[in-house]
C-alpha cells in the first residue's frame, strides 16, 4: 500500500463543512435543539479527536450533554492500546442496545483505534446491531458526510479501510477545557514497538506543518490559555517527513517564541529520537516547562530488544544524566510494562534498579497486555499471573515510596502553579499544577482559576501535594 503522507485538498475539507450546513439545516426544522454525547477514551490524542469531532457536531448544529438518554447522537471515542479498556468499551456499547430501545432514533457511533483493527469492526458489525456507524482514525475528517447520509436514509456505516493516514486541516474544535488545550504536531508512529498497536491503527509518522501548528499555538495564547500541550506518539521525530525538514527542537523554539504567558507541554518522547539539542532548548526555552515524560518500558537489555525499543538500558540512562545537567529540577515521568512475553523476575529487577537511578517523579505503569496483530502477542508467554502481579506491586511500592519523598521536599517551598480547576476534595477549593506538572491542591478563590499564581506548600503525600495562595 502506498503509505505516502497524503494531505487532505481543503476543498475537500470544506465540501465536510458543506455536509455540515445541511445537517443543520436539517436539525434547525426538528422541535428542539439536537444533543450529542461524546465520550472518549484513552490518550490525549483520542481527546484531541473528540474535540474536533465536538467542533463538526456543533456545526451540524448539535447541542452536548452527558446523559446518553437525552442524546439524539452518541460518538463513542475508543482506545486499543490495551485489553482491559477494549473489554470497558465492548460492556458499555452493548448495554446502549437498552438506551436505543427507549429512543429508536438514536446514532450510535463507534470511532478511534479500536475500530480501526478489523477482528473489531467484524465482531461489531456482526453483533452489535445497534450501531450505526464505525469509523477509524483515518476517516474522522469525513465524519459530518457520514452523519448525513445516516440521517438522510438509515442504514449502517463502516468507514474503517487500511488507508495510509493523512492530514487534514481546517477542521473545527471545541475544546473541553478553557486553561489547557492540546495541539496535534504529527500523527502516527514510525517505530513498530513489537507489543504496540498504534502504527497499525494510526499509520505512518506525519507531521503537520510548522506554520499550521505556530497559528494555533498563537490563537490559542491570544485566547488566553495558558498551558499548551503538543501532541504526537513520537514528538521527538517530528518533522522528517516535511518537505523541508525541521526538526522538534526547532518547532519548540518557534513555539517558545510567540507572544504571551503560558507553558509548553509535549508528550510523547522516544527515548532513541531525545537528543542533546532537545534538551538545550527545553534549558534555554522560558516556556518549555521543565517536565518530560520518557517511556523506558523496561529495564533489562534482552527484553528492550524483544520490545524492539532500539535503545539499550546504559543509552537511556546516559540520555537521563545528559539531561538532568542542563535541568536539574526535571520532573521525569515514565512508563513501564511489568511481564513483557519472556521477562524473568530477575530481568524485572533491571526495571527496579532504573527506578531507583533516575527517581522518577511519577510512573504509568501496566501488566503487559497482547494485542492482536503485534509480534509479542506470538511470543512465548510462561510467567503465571500471580508472579507477574507480585513483580507489578514491588514496582508502584518503590515507586510510591520515591514520589513521596519527592513531593515531601516541596514542602516548605512557595511555587508558581497554574489554578487549573476545582478541587474534588471537600478540603481544598482549587487543583493547580506546578510547572513541572504536579498536582496541587489548593486553598483559595474561584476567581484564581486560569491563573498563574504563587502557592505556599503546605502538605504531600505520594499522590498530590497541598498548599495555599501566597501573596504574589
Ligand atoms: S513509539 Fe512504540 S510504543 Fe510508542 S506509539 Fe510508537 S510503536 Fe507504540
Amino acid at each position: 500500500m502506498n503509505r505516502q503522507t497524503t494531505t487532505i485538498p481543503p476543498a475537500d475539507v470544506e465540501r465536510q463543512l458543506a455536509c455540515c450546513r445541511e445537517v443543520a439545516q436539517l436539525t434547525s426544522q426538528w422541535p428542539q435543539q439536537p444533543l450529542a454525547f461524546v465520550d472518549t477514551y484513552g490518550c490525549q490524542q483520542n481527546e484531541a479527536d473528540s474535540e474536533r469531532i465536538r467542533g463538526y457536531l456543533r456545526e451540524m448544529g448539535f447541542g452536548f450533554t452527558d446523559d446518553e438518554e437525552q442524546a439524539r447522537i452518541i460518538v463513542i471515542n475508543t482506545c486499543a492500546i490495551r485489553e482491559h479498556a477494549e473489554q470497558r468499551v465492548l460492556g458499555n456499547v452493548g448495554a446502549l442496545v437498552h438506551v436505543k430501545r427507549r429512543h429508536p432514533e438514536q446514532l450510535i457511533c463507534l470511532c478511534g483505534c479500536m475500530m480501526q483493527e478489523p477482528h473489531v469492526a467484524q465482531k461489531i458489525r456482526q453483533s452489535y446491531r445497534h450501531v450505526d456507524l464505525v469509523f477509524g482514525p483515518h476517516a474522522l475528517w469525513k465524519f459530518p458526510e457520514m452523519v448525513r447520509d445516516l440521517l438522510q436514509q438509515r442504514g449502517r456505516i463502516f468507514s474503517v479501510a487500511d488507508e495510509a493516514g493523512s492530514i487534514a486541516e481546517g477542521i473545527p474544535v471545541v475544546r473541553q477545557d478553557k486553561v489547557k488545550a492540546w495541539v496535534s504536531i504529527m500523527y502516527g508512529c514510525n517505530n513498530f514497538c513489537s507489543y504496540c498497536i498504534v502504527p497499525y491503527v494510526r499509520g505512518r509518522e506525519r507531521s503537520r506543518k510548522p506554520e499550521d501548528i505556530l497559528a494555533e499555538v498563537r490563537q490559542l495564547a491570544e485566547e488566553g490559555y495558558k498551558d499548551i500541550t503538543l501532541l504526537g506518539q513520537n514528538v521527538n521525530s517530528y518533522g522528517k517527513d516535511l518537505p523541508e525538514p525541521m526538526d522538534f527542537a526547532d518547532l519548540l523554539r518557534a513555539v517558545n517564541a510567540i507572544p504571551g504567558d503560558f507553558l509548553i507541554r509535549f508528550m510523547t518522547s522516544h527515548p532513541k529520537d531525545a537528543t542533546h539539542k532537545l534538551f538545550e532548548t527545553m534549558a534555554q526555552c522560558e516556556k518549555v516547562a521543565p517536565v518530560l515524560h520518557l517511556p523506558f518500558q523496561a529495564g533489562n537489555d534482552r527484553i528492550l530488544k524483544a520490545m524492539n525499543r532500539r535503545h539499550t538500558r546504559q543509552e537511556y540512562l546516559a540520555k537521563i544524566r545528559d539531561l538532568k545537567a542542563l535541568i536539574p529540577d526535571i520532573v521525569l515521568t515514565s512508563d513501564i510494562i511489568v511481564g513483557f512475553p519472556g521477562e524473568t523476575t530477575e530481568e524485572f529487577e533491571d526495571t527496579l534498579k532504573v527506578l531507583e537511578e533516575v527517581r522518577f517523579d511519577a510512573l504509568f505503569t501496566f501488566i503487559f497486555s497482547p494485542r492482536v496483530g503485534t509480534p509479542a502477542a506470538q511470543m512465548e508467554d510462561s510467567m503465571p499471573r500471580e508472579e507477574k502481579l507480585k513483580n507489578f506491586n514491588r514496582l508502584v511500592e518503590l515507586q510510591d515510596s520515591i514520589s513521596e519523598e519527592k513531593h515531601a521536599a516541596y514542602v516548605g517551598k512557595t511555587v508558581r502553579c497554574l489554578i487549573d480547576g476545582v478541587s474534588d476534595d471537600a478540603r481544598y477549593d482549587l487543583t493547580a499544577r506546578t510547572p513541572g506538572n504536579r498536582l496541587v491542591r489548593v486553598v483559595g478563590p474561584s476567581q484564581a482559576v486560569g491563573q498563574f499564581r504563587l502557592v505556599k506548600i503546605t502538605d504531600s503525600n505520594k499522590w498530590s501535594l497541598y498548599g495555599e495562595l501566597a501573596e504574589d
